[in-house]
């Protein structure tokens, strides 16, 4: 087992890994840049190492200065969280080089799946079933408008580096898909440096649906189970819960038994996310996420399964705790996130916290890392804290949600906490019945 872990990360999940580290025994190192001095994971590790100032490149990015910190506090490996380097396939060669171990997959196994073209290519081969469209990048508008007619209208371009959302147009008719095909290259060139990009069968009602998926590097390969993350605005999740509304114990089985089949095929290390479109009854796979998720307590509330010892325990050759036989589900959660950003607008909100109060009780755990006092740096993410809630059963689960949302206070600043108030009381979300643009319907209706 590791001595010493550095957590190449901050907010919230900074102090979620410091928390699985102290349980496990193990000594903590956090880098942060001058902007997060006074931050709660700061305060609790054992150590800490500026590495620079506020803006990402200069300090959460800066791959130089985290192998310093590294190479100076000793640590004998790194868990990078979700964002920042994360999944970056070069971090992760590089801290291998200086004899320091990347809590997460291997370097290749980033650059496949980081790559969308290629994960698709490689998802199809491990038999996990894939939109319809190019096999590959589509190099020009005859051979676009060939795949076109033959998958049908509408499709979608999208870029094969691409990320956030970006880079992808919708083409309804063979008219729009000229345009459609230009402006996609144009913004995957300017946003990634890449201009490739493949067409694929437009889905107009899916969910977003996800298999948390762990390997253990020796050709094991579990699922956890699914979460619907489905309530999304501009493709971001805002709102997840396991189990989806949308699927039995039959389904949830099969399509995981597919996913945990093709990890333990592709010998992947560690924790990882496999995310389909769902409609229809049938699975469509979009991209495999190589890193531990921001929704991942709504699996650790339904199996009892710390994702981080995991991850750690796996990092270290000690291999995964629990085989497929051994993980139950039991009960349902959600998660909310809570922004600093204004719940109308989704402008951000940074200034100071003046008052925090989080919600308590059976079921409820709240991730962040603010405090009464804390100002929030301009700097990063709006991401402030997460509630999440377990119930015996979805009813039970709303319930207890629509409790915990009363309960909690931050002032001071903006959050998205009455936009959460507001769904837990919509008919639509009591009976699970959205797909991924309802969030973006209702707010306009709203705005009307
Ligand atoms: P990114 O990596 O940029 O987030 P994804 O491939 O994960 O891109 O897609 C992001 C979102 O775009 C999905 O959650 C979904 O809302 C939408 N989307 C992607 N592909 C399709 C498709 N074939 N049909 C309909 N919507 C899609």
């Amino acid at each position: 087992m590791f001595q010493k872990i550095l957590i190449a990360n901050r907010g919230e999940i900074a102090l979620r890994v410091l928390r699985a580290c102290k349980e496990l025994g193990i000594q903590t190192v956090v880098v942060h840049s001058t902007a997060d001095a006074d931050a709660m994971h700061v305060r609790l590790a054992d150590e800490s190492v500026c590495i620079g100032p506020p803006p990402s490149r200069e300090s959460y990015l800066n791959i130089h200065q985290i192998v310093a910190a590294c190479e100076i506090t000793g640590a004998d490996a790194v868990h990078p969280g979700y964002g920042f380097l994360s999944e970056n396939a070069r971090f992760s060669d590089i801290l291998k080089a200086h004899g320091i171990t990347f809590i997460g997959p291997s370097g290749d196994h980033i650059r496949i799946m980081g790559d969308k073209i290629e994960a698709k290519r490689t998802a199809k081969r491990l038999g996990i079933p894939v939109v319809p469209g190019s096999d590959g990048a589509v190099s020009d508008e005859r051979e676009a408008k060939r795949i076109a007619a033959e998958i049908g209208y509408p499709v979608i371009i999208k870029a094969s580096a691409g990320g956030g959302g970006r880079g992808m147009k919708v083409a309804r008719t063979e008219a729009d898909l000229e345009v459609a095909l230009q402006t996609a290259r144009s913004e995957a060139g300017a946003a990634f440096g890449d201009d490739a990009v493949y067409i694929e069968k437009y889905l107009e009602k899916p969910r977003h649906i996800e298999i948390q998926v762990f390997g253990d590097g020796m050709g094991k390969g579990i699922h956890l189970g699914e979460r619907d993350c489905s309530l999304q605005r501009r493709h971001q999740k805002v709102w997840e819960e396991a189990n989806s509304p949308a699927l039995n114990a039959d389904q949830r089985a099969r399509i995981g038994a597919v996913c945990a089949n093709a990890i333990a095929d592709l010998g992947y290390s560690g924790a990882g996310t496999i995310e389909f479109l769902y409609e229809d009854g049938e699975f469509y796979f979009i991209e495999m996420n190589t890193r531990l998720q921001v929704e991942h307590p709504v699996t650790e509330a339904i199996t009892g399964i710390d994702l981080v010892h995991e991850q750690i325990r796996v990092a270290s050759g000690a291999g995964l705790s629990v085989t497929q036989d051994e993980v139950r589900f039991s009960g349902h959660a959600i998660e909310c996130r809570i922004n600093a950003e204004d719940p109308r607008t989704f402008t951000p909100s940074p200034g100071t916290i003046t008052h925090f109060h989080t919600p308590g009780g059976l079921g409820i755990r709240v991730d962040s890392g603010v405090y009464s006092g804390y100002k929030i740096p301009p700097y990063y993410d709006s991401l402030i804290g997460k509630l999440i809630v377990h119930g015996r059963n979805r009813v039970e689960c709303m319930m207890r949600l629509r409790r915990a949302l009363d309960e909690f206070v931050v002032d001071g600043i903006k959050t998205t906490l009455p936009l959460f108030r507001d769904l837990v009381g919509n008919p639509d979300i009591a009976n699970g019945d959205y797909d991924i643009h309802w969030l973006e319907k209702h707010l306009a209706s709203q705005e009307s």
